[in-house]
């Protein structure tokens, strides 16, 4: 067929199902679309005005889309591979098509790689969401089917590529829009590139049993239209084999052979009218046994994407299973052809305007709530894709965000550490503010620094998810209770040497609780936190601990007094510190079973306290662990029991360091370098790497103590592209 000739078919497709349509701006699309490819050649050596022609026949013969849709078909490539530009298609044509191709062109752009499936699901309605006009994805859709018609001209790396990408996205879509003619063909010709063994397996033994087959078919059929006949429904009934793919899944799943699949056949019935579709499945399954629990009725409850019909599974007279359909013809127009049908229906009434532009997905996305789930799965967490942007990781990773998104609600997606160190972002390799607004398919990237001051105040007003704003609350609240402890703790220390009293008496076990009485806090944290906030002041503080002491003295000297001397303490020998376990010295026990928490893993020099388990001796907590939180020590009294290091500790301890840093070449080696100067045994480590290439390394080290502890975190922290270096509790 000469281009020309293949011209006059497309106008004459058209011309079959919109008498109405646009052709001399059809034409006009397609000789200016010959013009800018002019001298391109496709793989397969034919002018490459052959693809765009190829791809609006589909459009117009599959789907019967409108003058528009044809005119950008045929244009559908030449804003990306011409020097045509959007200008010259709006000026020429219209700004509505210039949009349409400049949307394909989109979709053309991005580049796939094979993700786990919650990712495949986010670039599918990420693709969705770019297309904003839905005939965008359709055109796209066509032109991905003739090039997989066309894929034999390909390298195979190309053809195993594409065809992955087909049986991932474009598969789906075409299944979640309703166009299942065109689904299968998308999923048969990727099969054939993906699995060429098992496709040619099916084709051939299908091949085989075809007059087999046929007279099944035939036989099935005929008994069928008799019977309908002589009740007077007006039908059309047809029978078909299931479609290789279709065939191979069920194999697959199934684990059988051919012979053995359950349902290779499918009949469809057609009629009129909705009553006539139950009084056909009355009939059928009077000439046939059904099988129960195969009855499945879309009539009533149609599914997500539209779809309207009588499923029901019964067996032949030959001992064959088979399925039938039922359905009236508009149902089944709708079901072949899906949304294009919805949009011909549109078409047809008074005037397609915006607003039906968009109704269908609406519908789509609303039925997706009672959909069956099995079918639905992915789509189940979809909200309106209104209220969400899609934005790429350089990695290729699809992050999802709310509308209006900016740089900063994207850092705080991937990991606090990186919002908290973010000095910049780049958005498609552009510099831009914090405030940028994220668009569909934007790549975005965030420059981190050790030096970065934090998030400001303004943040908590540009970021839109309420995610990132709780990370940043929360950044604020962490770094000023660590100041205000830090600030109050200083002013508590001065004011109580100006008494004259020392840290020590503080601190005593047996003053602490009646101290902190007086002052009505939980803890000397709590307490330091005030004073540094300005809640409270050293000065009230010691005041009250000062005369609490004097009076808790005064009764320790009179208890003493009123001891009769027989009664009086035996002086016993201070204890003996060797006999401390593993390093551990327990307040009034000794030789008690002690082990290390997993959580926080105590190193010697650590503020430490130690809980009495059941069974299992004492367990030594770090005493900024949040399992050893001031409100359990308090819920559990009795239990809790200060512990202090002994002079005798092991010769090294098992404990655990995290590192967040910005994933690169040579990362774990300089960490393991920077861990052997320091003397460190590594006894594990385990690295994973989250979105936007950074990586969260958990270090299972041996130390000797706080010290050594000191020295290797110091270290870590000098590795270039480390942001943050922490000890995990809790
Ligand atoms: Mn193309």
């Amino acid at each position: 067929m000469t281009v020309q000739e293949q011209y006059e078919l497309l106008e004459k497709t058209v011309r079959g199902y919109n008498p109405a349509a646009d052709f001399d701006h059809i034409r006009s699309a397609f000789e200016y679309a010959d013009r800018c490819h002019a001298g391109q050649k496709r793989k397969s050596g034919e002018p490459y005005i052959i693809h765009p022609l190829a791809v609006a026949q589909i459009v117009a013969e599959e789907l019967k889309l409108d003058s528009e849709s044809i005119e950008a078909a045929l244009l559908h490539d030449v804003i990306e591979d011409t020097p045509a530009t959007h200008e010259d298609v709006a000026r020429l044509f219209s700004p509505t098509i210039a949009d349409l191709v400049e949307g394909v062109s989109k979709l053309t752009r991005i580049q796939y790689a094979t993700k786990e499936d919650e990712q495949m699901e986010n670039l599918r309605k990420m693709l969705i969401a770019m297309s904003k006009d839905i005939r965008v994805i359709l055109i796209k859709v066509s032109d991905r089917l003739h090039n997989m018609r066309t894929m034999e001209y390909q390298s195979p790396e190309k053809q195993k590529q594409k065809s992955l990408e087909t049986m991932e996205i474009y598969a789906p879509i075409s299944h979640r829009l309703g166009m299942q003619r065109i689904k299968w063909e998308l999923e048969d010709l990727s099969l054939k590139y993906l699995d060429p063994v098992g496709y040619d397996e099916i084709i051939t033994r299908l091949d085989a049993k075809k007059e087999e087959y046929d007279a099944f078919l035939l036989r099935t059929q005929t008994q069928m239209d008799d019977r309908l006949n002589e009740l007077g429904i007006r039908h059309m009934v047809y029978g078909r084999i299931k479609h290789p793919y279709s065939i191979y899944r069920k194999m697959f799943s199934q684990q059988k052979s051919l012979d053995e699949i359950f349902d290779l056949f499918a009949f469809r019935v057609l009629v009129d009218t909705v009553g006539d579709c139950y009084n056909v499945l009355g009939v059928i399954h009077d000439i046939y046994k059904p099988i129960p629990g195969r009855f499945k009725d879309y009539i009533g409850t149609e599914k997500p994407n539209g779809y309207q019909s009588l499923h029901t599974t019964v067996m032949g007279p030959d001992g064959l299973p088979f399925e039938v359909q039922i359905r009236t013809y508009k149902m089944h127009e709708i079901a072949e052809y899906g949304v294009a049908a919805h949009w011909k229906y549109k078409q047809h009434g008074q005037g397609a305007g915006t607003e039906g532009k968009y109704e269908w997905v609406r519908r789509l996305l609303e039925n997706q709530e009672g959909a069956d789930a099995e079918e639905y799965i992915h789509s189940l967490k979809v909200d309106m894709f209104a209220d969400q942007v899609f934005v790429f990781t350089p990695n290729g990773d699809v992050q999802n965000l709310p509308a209006g998104a900016t740089p900063i609600d994207f850092a705080y997606a991937i990991h606090s550490a990186v919002g908290n160190s973010m000095v910049g972002a780049k958005v498609n390799n552009r510099i831009v503010t914090f405030d940028h607004v994220l668009k569909n398919g934007d790549i975005v990237e965030i420059m981190t620094s050790k030096a970065a001051k934090g998030p400001s105040r303004d943040w908590m007003k540009i970021a839109k998810s309420s995610e990132a704003r709780s990370k940043i609350r929360q950044w604020f609240k962490k770094e000023k209770r660590e100041e205000n402890i830090a600030g109050g703790r200083s002013s508590f220390e001065q004011e109580l040497k100006h008494a004259g009293l020392s840290m020590r008496d503080v601190t005593d076990p047996e003053n602490l609780p009646l101290l902190l009485k007086k002052v009505t806090y939980g803890s000397l944290e709590e307490m330091y936190a005030a004073i540094g906030y300005g809640g409270f002041t050293a000065q009230k503080a010691v005041s009250r601990m000062k005369g609490e002491l004097l009076r808790l003295n005064r009764q320790h000297q009179a208890e003493e007094l009123t001891l009769k001397p027989e009664e009086a303490p035996i002086p016993v020998p201070p204890r003996p510190v060797s006999k401390s376990e593993q390093g551990i010295i327990v307040e009034g026990l000794d030789n008690c079973l002690v082990k290390f928490s997993r959580c926080c893993t105590p190193v010697p020099g650590d503020e430490i306290v130690g809980f009495i388990t059941r069974g299992y001796g004492v367990s030594v907590h770090r005493a900024d662990c949040p399992n050893a939180a001031p409100e359990r020590r308090a819920a559990q009294e009795g239990r809790w029991l200060k512990v202090t290091w002994g002079s005798d500790t092991n010769e090294s301890y098992p404990t655990t360091i995290d590192v967040v840093c910005k994933d690169r070449m040579n990362l774990i080696l300089d960490i393991s370098t920077a861990l052997s100067s320091t003397n460190t045994f590594v006894s594990g480590l385990n690295s994973r790497s989250t979105e936007d290439g950074f990586a969260v390394i958990r270090l299972e080290i041996r130390v000797r103590d706080g010290a050594q502890m000191k020295a290797i975190m110091n270290k870590l922290n000098q590795i270039s592209g480390v942001l943050q270096v922490t000890r995990p509790a809790g």
